[in-house]
C-alpha cells in the first residue's frame, strides 16, 4: 500500500474512533470481534465441569421420571421441582439424583 498504507496503519487506532472509514472500521471491529470469541471459546472449554447431567426421581414411586442437567455452581445443593409423574399421573416432587 505504500506511504498511505504506513500513515493509516500508524494513524489506526484515532482514525477508527475518529473518522468514519467504513472499509476500516469494519475490518477493526471484525478483528476486535474475533479476538473476543477466541478468548470466550477457550474459557468456555475450561469450565465444561461445573454443568452436570442429573436425574430427577418422582419421590412417591422413585420413578427416575426425568433426565436434565445443572450447574452445580449455582445450584450446590439437591435440586428439588414439581413435576408431572406418568406413573402416578399426578404432580408430585421430583428430587435430583446422579
Ligand atoms: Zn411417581
Amino acid at each position: 500500500m505504500g506511504l498511505f498504507g504506513d500513515i493509516l496503519r500508524r494513524a489506526l487506532p484515532a482514525a477508527a474512533m475518529f473518522i468514519p472509514i467504513p472499509g476500516v472500521n469494519v475490518a477493526v471491529a471484525a478483528g476486535i470481534r474475533g479476538a473476543i470469541g477466541a478468548t470466550a471459546g477457550a474459557a468456555m472449554a475450561k469450565k465444561g465441569e461445573t454443568r452436570l447431567p442429573i436425574y430427577l426421581s418422582c419421590t412417591e414411586c422413585r420413578e427416575r421420571t426425568y433426565t436434565t442437567e445443572k450447574n452445580k455452581r449455582n445450584d450446590p445443593q439437591r435440586l428439588e421441582f414439581k413435576k408431572f409423574c406418568p406413573r402416578c399421573r399426578i404432580h408430585t416432587v421430583h428430587r435430583e439424583v446422579r
